[in-house]
């Protein structure tokens, strides 16, 4: 049974290239008759903007993306990372690491083994990156991918220094309780995902499929979230939104152009829905996206 997810992170009103990565992920999961999960990525209150995980859900009502189960918020749920970073702690698959900032550069951002020469009193816990971790994966639209987590990235953090948890602990961790089979989300996590199946596999969890959407360029070549027009989507208005993330999936703009409203729009956008049309590319510059629509 397909059980896909959108998961953003409450660090801004919606933007168009989030839009994207629901409608996505939605059609996608709606299309094989399967379940769409919400969940709200809030462990992170430095990057955390407030009101902000509400209206991104209002948003997302507003555009008839609605959560089939409730919403689940990470930040209530630090009792399941804390007994998967026991675990991985207790199989000596994860460390304290007591490196400053200026350790690490000397390594050249690449953790390979703790050479901190004093202690902290709040060490980071980072996952123990064994030689030659070279991870393969077949994404479903970017291919086949491998990345040597050991030379590309090392030993990762799985809880800041901070206390904070890791994007990268929480995501396995929150995927696997919630049972997702299908993880479809923008490209800009490609790489991370290396990271995420060696969490997997430490864990004894499955693994999802992956599906890595292109990620929406602004005129300048910059992803939409970092840019300073990060085109938040107006929920007041939202066919003309929809239109436009379904021309960047690559859709026919003709099989929407009846719709009057959200549910009409959603509807013809599932009979419409052709999967083999949404662009293999990491990324689609919005103008393009914009014209094609
Ligand atoms: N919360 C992450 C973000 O907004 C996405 C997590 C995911 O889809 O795996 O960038």
């Amino acid at each position: 049974m397909y059980r896909g997810r959108f998961a953003p992170s409450p660090t801004g009103d919606l933007h168009f290239g989030s839009l994207l990565a629901a409608f996505g992920s939605w059609l996608l999961a709606r299309r094989a008759g399967g379940t769409w999960l919400v969940r709200v990525e809030d462990i992170d209150p430095p990057r955390e903007v407030a009101g902000a995980a509400q209206r991104q859900l209002d948003a997302l009502a507003a555009f008839g993306l609605t959560s089939d189960e409730p919403v689940v918020r990470q930040s209530e749920r630090s009792a399941l990372y804390e007994a998967a970073l026991q675990r991985l702690l207790e199989a000596g698959l994860a460390f304290e690491c007591h490196c400053s900032r200026s350790d690490l550069a000397a390594s050249g951002g690449i953790h390979r083994r703790c050479i901190a020469r004093r202690r902290r009193p709040d060490p980071a816990i980072r996952m123990r990156v064994a030689d030659d971790t070279l991870v393969r994966f077949d994404d479903a639209l970017q291919g086949p991918q491998e990345q040597d987590v050991s030379r590309d990235v090392g030993d990762f953090v799985l809880r800041r220094a901070e206390g904070y948890w890791a994007y990268q602990l929480a995501v396995v961790v929150d995927d696997a309780a919630q049972g997702v089979t299908d993880v479809v989300r923008g490209a800009d996590l490609l790489d991370s995902t290396p990271r995420q199946i060696v969490l997997q596999r430490a864990l004894g969890l499955s693994e999802p499929r992956y599906a890595h959407l292109p990620l929406v360029l602004d005129r300048a070549g910059r992803k939409l979230s970092k840019s300073d027009a990060a085109l938040p989507v107006d929920p007041q208005v939202p066919l003309p939104a929809l239109r436009a993330a379904w021309s960047a999936l690559g859709q026919e703009a003709a099989a929407l152009a009846d719709a009057r409203d959200v549910p009409s729009l959603l509807a013809a956008a599932l009979t419409g829905f052709d999967a083999t049309r949404i662009p293999r590319n990491r990324s689609v510059a919005l103008a393009a996206a914009h014209n094609t629509g």
